[in-house]
């Protein structure tokens, strides 16, 4: 990588750099390395690209296509009821967007856009539209969007200008040109037409900076960068409606818009990024060098999210790696990389060392309440020194 893919400055040496394989946002592993970059002028973190981008996305990627239980739990309400990712989202879409009456609206790379599906079960007037790289999503869009109103691989033509809403969740993290990217969004909205777009906070979860998929690290510098670039003027960024994520909200502008640079928030930024890379560097080598401390002993690792199958990918050649812990019901009773997943206080006796596989800067707190992790003998070990 030679360019910043958000302000095309030249990117100086690689920030993280780790052997193959790599993890993708999938938890499947892909023969590549990894390697990070951060742009000093605006603060953006970004890998570098994936081989054959357009396979990946149209033929291994698959999100949610299982079944509806895939739908990620987002949070547990006070009755102990799960709370989905996409109910989510389409209450904060809701929200942040105050859709006119009628108004049109895409969900472009929608996957199975169940979370335009329960906006427009909230507000029936909304007239829906869909689209992604793949055709795999089709059978969960028909039956509520009309066939015209759905798009596969290009965006039809007849679509400039069309839509009073564009909402992307979860995409631009995952494109090599996210101001190119933009650019189409842009020219798909009508004039004063907005766009909402959702995407990993990595400085509030530093776990996403090596997701091989995620070729984009956003810091609020970046993306109001690349808003602009792309003729977004920028109305919100909310990064506290959903822990870990910001959600943007941008109006189509007519005119150029003026690239109001922050160079204090931009070299902080960068600095922020930096330090993440090397928080990945220290947690590489703790792993390695606790990997090789606990060679032949038998091992857990609890979550099993990316923490948890990055662990697994560092320890499984020397320790006798058993099974997986992890508290969300849903998980319990699945398997991971031909391991079981277990609720934590179903630990057996004769574990002799639990790798803690979570958000560093949550870890420490849910652990604290597991008490089957406290025996004595039982020793944790964590990545984050
Ligand atoms: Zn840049």
């Amino acid at each position: 990588m030679t360019t910043c893919r958000v302000c095309a400055s030249p990117l100086g040496k690689v920030a993280y750099e780790a052997s193959a394989p790599a993890l993708t946002s999938m938890m499947a592993f892909i023969d590549i390395p990894t390697l990070v970059f951060v742009c000093d002028d605006c603060g953006h973190a970004q890998c570098a690209d994936l081989p054959d981008i357009e396979t990946f996305y149209d033929t291994t990627y698959r999100i949610s296509l299982e079944s509806d239980d895939h739908d990620q739990i987002f949070a547990v309400a006070a009755d102990g009821s799960p709370i989905y990712r996409t109910d989510h989202q389409a209450a904060i879409g809701l929200r942040l967007l105050d859709l006119p009456q009628g108004a049109s609206i895409l969900d472009y790379g929608a996957g199975k856009a169940t979370t335009l599906r329960k906006m427009c079960t909230a507000r029936p007037d909304l007239h829906p539209h869909v689209f992604d790289v793949s055709r795999d999503y089709v059978p969960a869009w028909d039956g509520w969007v009309t066939g015209e109103d759905q798009a596969t691989y290009t965006v039809p033509e007849a679509w400039a200008g069309r839509f009073d809403a564009i909402i992307s969740h979860f995409v631009i993290e995952h494109v090599a040109e996210p101001v190119a990217f933009l650019k189409t969004l842009h020219a798909l909205l009508a004039p004063g037409g907005r766009v909402l777009l959702s995407m990993p906070d990595v400085a509030a979860n530093p776990g996403d900076m090596t997701v091989a998929d995620h070729l984009n690290h956003f810091s609020t510098a970046s993306l109001k960068r690349a808003l602009a670039s792309s003729g977004f003027a920028l109305e919100t960024i909310d990064s506290t409606a959903f822990p870990g994520a910001f959600f943007a909200v941008a109006m189509r502008s007519e005119v150029p818009v003026v690239i109001e640079e922050d160079r204090w928030e931009a070299t902080a930024a960068a600095a922020k990024a930096k330090e993440i890379c090397a928080f990945w560097k220290q947690a590489t080598n703790r792993l390695d060098g606790a990997a090789k401390q606990f060679s032949g002993k038998r091992a857990a690792v609890y979550g099993s999210g990316f923490y948890g199958s990055w662990i697994c990918s560092r320890i499984e050649a020397d320790v006798d790696f058993r099974v997986f812990l992890d508290q969300n019901p849903k998980l319990q009773g699945s398997t991971l990389f031909n391991r079981p997943v277990l609720s934590p206080a179903n630990l057996d006796e004769d574990v002799d060392v639990v790798f803690v596989g979570l958000n560093p800067l949550k870890a420490r707190a849910a652990i604290a309440g597991q008490a089957a992790l406290h025996r004595p003998g039982l020793e944790l070990v964590w990545i984050e020194g």
